[in-house]
Order: structure tokens, then sequence, then C-alpha cells
């Protein structure tokens, strides 16, 4: 008999998904659920700034599979922090930032949360260091934030009734928050409701940030994916860089440049001081060889090549980033207009209004279910589609299937 007692662990409900997708033989079925770019024929997406970059990548005489070091690609670390806060960025000038390379955007999350966990902001006077995120969030934040011994706490960001924001509740929830608290924001494209704050409610965030001492950790997993636009995605972040506040963030090219699997991500933390900056990233350096040795090489060097080639940079820039956010965002009125068109029951503007990978689409999970059961169309239960799997060839079948279980 075996010494450890372990129960079989449930399902990860959106891999699930995945593979009852995958498993299905209807010839209609539509793939809704997972975070991941697709053509309009429904297929995986090599960026093709990606592909010329492999190409230099593998053709260079310094290519190799030798470990990076602790911190990662420095190349990498270094242009990713411009990509993020400009490159003629203050904060950068004066070395207050630390910057490593992570496992992507969940690694990120992972390392920031251990960082917070074992260096509490100053302010923190609590028995466990309390994070706040968002209700409803990335499905995994909880997860990660729990893992690294963190206490989770939420803020209610969404108003089932209007389908929008609910800054009141936000505002109200960081007001009451012991000091030095962290709390968890979605750089632009908020998953799963695609519905970001305006730049002035940005503004009353970090103002109740500022008054209340919390500690701004920021996820950045959409940035130009969203809009399209790298700086305007960017807005939140470098708001609050712009106030002076003490903060991090997350850091993913998963999306943007199309990398999932290379696990290609960083985590930048920003502070007052260069001589805590340059300490901070010694220990993040250490807390990264402890459990990964050294980060994946292949996605950095990548990225890295696209980064610091101006013809690659600007092919990545103004015409990859655009063709996938534009594509997104005419599904979107695609779809919207076709509800319209069959006169289904309910507003639909959120469709359009909301921004980046996914819509909040506002079905309840008898109709997921029906759709799921009934209609071959594969989405989250909370009623989170992802827009990219949407194309030409599938879009009328959706809002059909759609209009039937509302009606
Ligand atoms: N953060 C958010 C908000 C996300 O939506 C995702 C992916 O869906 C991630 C982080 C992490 O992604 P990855 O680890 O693939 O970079």
């Amino acid at each position: 008999m075996s010494q450890f007692h372990v129960n079989a662990a449930p399902p990860d409900p959106l891999f699930a998904l995945v593979s009852a997708y995958k498993q299905d033989p209807s010839p209609t079925k539509v793939d809704l659920s997972i975070g991941a770019y697709r053509d309009d024929n429904g297929k995986p997406y090599i960026l093709p700034v990606v592909r010329k970059a492999e190409e230099l990548v593998k053709h260079d005489s310094s290519y190799n599979h030798e470990y990076l070091p602790m911190s990662g690609l420095p190349e990498f670390t270094s242009a990713a922090a411009k990509l993020l806060f400009g490159a003629d960025a203050t904060v950068l000038a004066e070395n207050r930032v630390a910057s490593v390379q992570t496992v992507s955007g969940t690694g990120a999350n992972h390392i920031a949360a251990v960082f917070i966990n074992t260096y509490r902001p100053e302010a923190y006077k609590g028995e466990k260091m309390v994070i706040y995120v968002s209700n409803p969030t990335w499905a995994n934040h909880k997860a990660i934030m729990n893992h690294a011994g963190l206490e989770v706490r939420e803020y209610r960001y969404y108003d089932s009734k209007t389908l929008r924001l609910d800054i009141d509740a936000i505002l109200h929830t960081l007001e009451t928050a012991p000091a030095g608290s962290a709390v968890l924001l979605h750089a632009c494209a908020h998953n799963p409701t695609g519905i970001d704050p305006t730049q002035d409610e940005w503004k009353k965030i970090a103002d109740v940030c500022e008054r209340r001492n919390l500690f701004p950790f920021f996820d950045s997993a959409y940035q130009g994916f969203a809009s399209g636009d790298l700086e305007k995605d960017a807005w939140a972040v470098n708001y609050f860089v712009s106030r002076g506040f003490e903060m991090l963030v997350c850091q993913s090219f998963a999306k943007n440049l199309g990398l999932y699997g290379e696990r290609t991500g960083a985590l930048h933390v920003i502070l007052k001081d260069p001589v805590v900056a340059s300490n901070v990233k010694g220990q993040l350096a250490k807390m990264t060889r402890s459990e990964i040795s050294n980060p994946p090489a292949y996605g950095a060097r990548v990225a890295a090549k696209i980064l610091a080639d101006p013809e690659l940079f600007k092919q990545w820039k103004d015409e990859d980033l655009p063709a996938m956010s534009h594509r997104i965002i005419k599904m979107r009125k695609e779809l919207y207009q076709k509800l319209v068109d069959l006169k289904t029951p309910g507003t639909w503007n959120h469709i359009v209004d909301q921004i980046g990978m996914f819509s909040f689409t506002g079905l309840s999970p008898e109709q997921v279910k029906r759709l799921i059961n009934e209609f071959h169309v594969y989405l989250a239960a909370n009623g989170r589609i992802s827009m990219a799997g949407l194309n030409s060839h599938n879009v009328d079948y959706f809002a059909k299937a759609v209009h039937s279980v509302v009606t």
C-alpha cells in the first residue's frame, strides 16, 4: 500500500472542453474554448514575422542549445521592458526596473506571487499577504496565487445585470483593503470579460491604490493584441508608472507573438531605488534557479530578434498584430449583426464593445450546456467565448445556435 493518499485531480474545465471538442465527430463543431488565435480556417497560426525570425535565429552563428543565464536572455528582457515602458522610459534610464525572463505569463505570475509573499511591501502588516483579484478573472490566477501561499480576496469587477464594469464595487473594495495588499490588474483586454476600465476609471483605481498604499500587480498578456496598437494597450501600465508607484508587471508573448507553447515571458518589478532594483533582480534570479534553473531559450531568441530588428519590428507592429486584432474585431461585428438580424432577444452591443481575445456573452450555464450538447459549440461554462475561434465559415452557424438557445 502506498504511503501517499492522493485523490484524483479534478479535470481542468477548459482543457476538458478541448478534449471533448477533439473527440466530437460532428462536422459542424466549433471550438470557442481556449484563448489561442486561429486563422479564418480555424487553424493555428504562425505569424509571418515569427517565421522570418526563426530562420534568422537558426542561421545565426551563435545559435546553440546552451543554457541561458538564470535571469534569462539579456537582449530579450531589456527589449521586453522597452516594449512595455517605452524605449525612453525614465524608470529604465534610472535602472529602477528589475526584469527577469519567465516561463511565459503564467511563470511571471508565479514568480511575482512568490516574490511578494517573500518580500512583502513595508506597509503590509497582515498575517498572510493578501492579493485582490477581479471577480471574474483568468481561471488560473487564484490557483497560482494560492499555490504561492497568498490569501486571495476578490473585488467585484463586472455587473452581470448591466454587462458593464462595476467601477463602484472595485473602488469600494479597494478602499477597505489592508494597506500594502497587492491588487491584480489586467493591463488590457480583461480575461474573461473583454471589458477594460476607461482612462478616467483607471485614474480612480490609481487614486485608491495610492491612498490605501496598495501594491499594483499588473498582468499584461495581450499587449498589441487587444487593439492592434502596442502603446495603447500599455496605457494603464504606463499611467501607473507615471504616478510613481512601486509595482510589477507580468508580461506574456504567448498571444501577441503567437509563441504559446514556447513559454516566452518576463517579470518586471519597478522600484524607487536602483540599488533595491538590482537586489530584487538578483533575488528573482535566485528564485528562478531553485525552480527551473534557467528559462527556455528558443522563444526568447525569436522574440528578441523581432524586438531588436527595426524591419521585423515594423512588420509585427504594422502588419501582423493589426491583422490578428482586426480579424477578431471583424468577427465581433459580424456576430453582432447576425444576432440583430435574427432578432435574438436581448441586447448584444457588448459583443462589439468588448475588446481582445474574449467575449463575455452573458449566456447562462444552461444555455452553454445546450450549445455544447445540441449544437457542438464548445465554450466555457461562464459564457466566455474565444472570438478567435469564430471565422467566416462558422459565425453564421454560431449566431443561429445562440439564437436557438436564447429564444
Ligand atoms: N494572464 C492572463 C490574463 C491570461 O489570459 C493568460 C493566458 O490566457 C496568461 C496570463 C498566461 O498565459 P501564458 O502563460 O500562456 O503566457
